[in-house]
């Protein structure tokens, strides 16, 4: 019988995603699939979603057997009230290696500051000497798929990494706390912070002015995670103060960043238009094919989002 895919993200991806999902579904033996941005709701059997997308109710779709997300991140969908279906999230090994090479050169930069060599070409023999990795301590909150490949990454560099989840992970080589306790000494250490958590109701805000001031003064915040982690008036105020040495942004509260933003012309910011990592179509493809495999199978699908928990 034929297998009904909507591919109901971002129209102009569809050029990028259509040839890597055909031949993701003949890799996996996927026969019979009709593959299209436009099918009767009633006959789709399963949708390709990105958040952007034109489908946000789900209530016509009363054969969809789940909703697969091709963004690591849910929070735009996970509350949407119509969703019935189960809503697996992308896990791709092209979005990880992204993530671990931006975080890494973004750490690197601040850790090396390239920046005083870099942009100070004016004469000046500036005699730097920036100490070694093992020197300078490193926290990543969110343990995840994109988190813990970064804090791996890290530690294999020789920072000392702290890592801060949820529950209680057993990484090598970094350091790793739970829960509400663990929070204060990740951050107490964390001359460079890396934000790599969901939006949900419990991390908004969680990078807020007590916990700021927890952090070692002069102290460097990455965030390629949500921009609403962070409280933006208080970020702002600890980078006037100096209790912040700088702060490199992937992610806002509203994007694009509008231009008269605070963020744009601070000179300790550092804004990157949520570029850190894209998910990769042919990898992407590969995740997305071997759940409707796993669903027409009647197997448990891959990387099924929790709604309570809301990720
Ligand atoms: P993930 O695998 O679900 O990992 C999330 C991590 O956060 C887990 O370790 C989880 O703890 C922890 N966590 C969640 N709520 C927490 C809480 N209240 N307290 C402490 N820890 C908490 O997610 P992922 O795939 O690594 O992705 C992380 C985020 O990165 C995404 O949600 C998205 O927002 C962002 N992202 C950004 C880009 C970009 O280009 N900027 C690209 C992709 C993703 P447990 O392990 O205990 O559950």
């Amino acid at each position: 019988m034929t297998i009904n895919v909507l591919f109901a993200a971002r129209a102009d991806r569809w050029a990028t995603y259509e040839a890597p999902l055909r031949a993701a579904f003949a890799e996996k033996g996927l026969q019979d699939v009709h593959l299209a941005t436009d099918i009767p709701p009633e006959a789709v059997d399963y949708i390709i979603y990105s958040p952007n997308s034109a489908v946000q109710d789900f209530t016509p779709y009363t054969r969809a057997k789940a909703v697969l997300n091709l963004w690591a991140g849910v929070e735009g969908i996970v509350d949407n009230p119509t969703l019935t279906q189960p809503l697996a999230r992308m896990v791709d090994t092209g979005l990880r290696q992204g993530m671990v090479e931006w975080v890494t050169g973004h750490t690197l930069r601040h850790h090396l500051n390239t920046d005083l060599h870099v942009l100070g070409q004016d004469g000046q023999w500036r005699s730097y000497v920036p100490p070694l990795a093992t020197d300078r301590p490193v926290t990543v909150l969110g343990l995840g798929e994109l988190g813990g490949a970064c804090a791996e990454a890290l530690a294999g560099l020789g920072f000392p990494v702290t890592g801060w989840s949820r529950s209680q992970k057993q990484i090598a080589g970094v350091t790793c706390l739970a829960g509400a306790e663990g929070l204060p000494r990740a951050l107490e250490t964390a001359q460079i912070l890396i934000l790599l958590l969901p939006l949900t109701g419990q991390t908004e805000n969680l990078l807020d002015a007590d916990r700021i001031a927890r952090m070692p003064a002069g102290a460097v915040v990455i965030n390629p995670g949500r921009g609403p982690l962070i409280d933006d008036g208080a970020l702002l105020a600890a980078l006037d103060s100096g209790q912040l040495g700088h702060a490199t942004l992937d992610v806002f509260r509203e994007e694009p960043l509008p231009p008269a933003h605070p963020f744009w012309a601070h000179p300790r910011v550092t804004v990157t238009p949520h570029i850190a990592s894209e998910t990769r179509p042919t990898t992407a493809a590969r995740v997305i094919a071997e759940n409707i495999r796993r669903g027409e199978a009647r197997e448990n699908l891959l990387y099924l989002v929790d709604r309570a928990r809301g990720y």
